[in-house]
């Protein structure tokens, strides 16, 4: 048995040598493909057919983008697709995740200015107050 899994893994290593495999734009594709699958079983239940026909599209289409992008031996092609893909999420990713960490931080309370987009950290538990932005220097009033 323990050489059936051998030989099928080297097999399948040879087989996808020198092709594209699994990169970061794959992994958002094969993501996005399970989040519709998820809408497309919601979407049955509701028995909207137009929108579940869309989605049975769009799911397609995705299955066959990431077989393709998989099994492509066009490296440098595949590689450029993924560092696009990866400088367009990457700023996203991190406004996510600061947004979340601000979220969990109970001790500060953070303002956004009005006129620079500067965010604000002070204290919380202070009650009414006038913070100066240390960018610009737009006052903003709050209650933290
Ligand atoms: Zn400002």
């Amino acid at each position: 048995m323990h050489s059936f899994f051998y030989k099928v893994s080297s097999a399948l290593a040879r087989f996808m040598y020198g092709r594209n495999g699994t990169d970061q734009l794959n992994w958002a594709i094969l993501v996005s493909y399970l989040v519709l699958w998820l809408l497309r079983v919601i979407m049955g239940a509701l028995d909207i057919a137009i929108v579940a026909l869309i989605i049975d599209v769009v799911m397609f289409l995705l299955a066959v983008v990431l077989l393709w992008r998989t099994f492509s031996r066009n490296l440098p092609k595949r590689r450029a697709e993924n560092q696009k893909f990866v400088n367009w999420w990457w700023p996203i990713k991190n406004r996510l995740a600061a947004a979340k960490a601000r979220r969990a931080d109970k001790e500060h309370k953070y303002f956004t200015c009005k006129n620079c987009k500067t965010i604000c950290r002070v204290p919380a538990g202070k009650g009414k107050i006038v913070i100066t932005c240390p960018k610009c220097g737009h006052k903003i009033e709050g209650h933290s």
